[in-house]
């Protein structure tokens, strides 16, 4: 299992591969890590006497009161270690092998062996990954449609994107076989060779598409990866709000290899604004994000970390997976009703598939050219709102015929609603 040597160094930049680990925190650590007999003189630590919060308690939406650890809230107000709190970090990758049982886990490889950074939000760790391993004019493999947030990334960073085709079951690897059949797979031993060296994609509730790839696709675009020698950078945030169960497996599942990074989110789950997310990935990648947060926010809010923690530890690995099956079945019912009336108001309008995951319907209107005006102009003047779908397109200047409709606050009377004034504009655009 542990036989493919990686060659990470490819797949960062020069800025990446010249980050260096910062002097001031590498201290930083060995004070966290020493015992209080150690006089240090050295660290920029403030003096914490000072800092006003004494203690924490929360009350939970089930009405229990939950006291936050006194030594963990002197801990919170303080700096702390860059890659997170080591109990929260030990939590998850409790979970992670739990869950995804990761073949990286507990190996002896020091560059490919699993490692775990806390983010601001999966978005940070997207974002640092984009920025350490893309230059521009690279070749990047990029599903689409595609989650707006991850372009808003890349644009800037102005790589070639090169679009692969999905539908409701993801990626479909004949589009990605295409594009990679212009090289060799030998081509990726050469250093200046143009073959694409990332490919990003959402697996489960697809952004915008609702979209889920299948175990199936998921080994034949593995193998592929393999072959070409390509990082995947798994973005699963609705991976707990898939609709059936067993979990399809995830690639940090099948990673032999060691070069998946994957981002998981908090933010759908327990908290969007606490912005936690968590990195897994092999150890030489990882630690080329640990050295970006150690210079960019040092490291995720301690006062997140630790009550989320907390809360995680209160539920355990069973009540947090059976929490998480709660907020699907709701999401599912959501989903059902949305298709309901779907099917009432836009049916010989529009097209769609039903969502696997997630919290977003992908609706194609084939007798409109395109959706933006109808959304940014008209729609908003029936009072109702949908994200056009040229905001998932890699090229947003296009005309596109879709738009992302979202299930995850409105009410079955809103949905009603809404649907209704979408199919009369589009009936009047049309005039019907
Ligand atoms: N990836 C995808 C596909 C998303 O939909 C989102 C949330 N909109 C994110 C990443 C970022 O989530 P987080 O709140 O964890 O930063």
């Amino acid at each position: 299992m542990d036989w493919i040597k990686m060659n990470y160094s490819r797949f960062l930049n020069v800025t990446s591969l010249g980050r260096k680990p910062s002097p001031i925190r590498v201290l930083t650590e060995i004070v966290l890590n020493s015992p209080k007999t150690l006089i240090s003189m050295a660290g920029g630590m403030p003096n914490p006497d000072f800092f006003p919060i004494q203690d924490i308690s929360l009350t939970l939406k089930d009405g229990s009161k939950l006291n936050i650890d006194t030594s963990l809230v002197t801990r919170a107000m303080q700096y702390s270690s860059s890659s997170g709190f080591p109990e929260l970090i030990n939590w998850v990758k409790d979970l992670q092998e739990r869950v995804h049982k990761p073949p990286t886990l507990g190996i002896t490889d020091e560059n490919k062996k699993l490692d775990i950074i806390i983010t601001n939000g999966s978005q940070d760790g997207i974002c640092k990954t984009l920025e350490a391993c893309v230059s521009a004019g690279d070749n990047v493999l990029i599903e689409v449609p595609t989650y707006a947030g991850t372009l808003a990334i890349l644009n800037p960073l102005q790589p070639k994107i090169l679009e692969i085709e999905s539908d409701k079951d993801g990626i479909i690897p004949g589009s990605l076989l295409r594009y990679l059949s212009k090289w060799k797979p030998e081509d990726s031993k050469k250093p200046n060779c143009s073959i694409p060296r990332i490919l990003y994609c959402v697996p489960n509730g697809g952004n915008p598409t609702g979209s889920q790839l299948t175990w199936e696709r998921k080994k034949e675009i593995y193998k592929l990866c393999q072959d070409y020698d390509i990082l995947i950078m798994e973005d699963d945030p609705y991976f707990y709000l898939q609709f059936s169960k067993p979990y399809v497996p995830s690639f940090l599942s099948m990673d032999e290899d060691g070069r998946v990074m994957r981002f998981d989110s908090f933010s759908k789950i327990i908290s969007s604004g606490m912005r936690i997310g968590c990195l897994s990935g092999p150890r030489a990648l990882v630690n080329k994000i640990i050295q970006h947060q150690q210079v960019s926010a040092v490291h995720s809010s301690g006062l997140s970390q630790v009550v989320l923690f907390s809360v995680l530890q209160e539920m355990g690995h069973d009540g947090f997976l059976q929490h998480c099956d709660k907020v699907a079945d709701f999401y599912k019912r959501q989903r059902d009703a949305c298709l309901a009336m779907a099917n009432k108001h836009l049916s010989g309008l529009a097209e769609w598939f039903e969502p696997s995951g997630g919290m977003f319907l992908w609706l194609k209107f084939p007798q409109i050219k395109d959706t933006f005006k109808l959304i940014s102009e008209k729609a908003r003047a029936k009072e109702v709102l949908f994200v056009p779908g040229n905001a998932f397109m890699v090229d947003s200047s296009l005309p596109c015929q879709y738009l992302r409709s979202s299930f995850s606050l409105v009410s079955s009377e809103d949905m009603d609603k809404a649907f209704e004034r979408l199919s009369a504009l589009i009936k009047e655009e049309l005039n019907q």
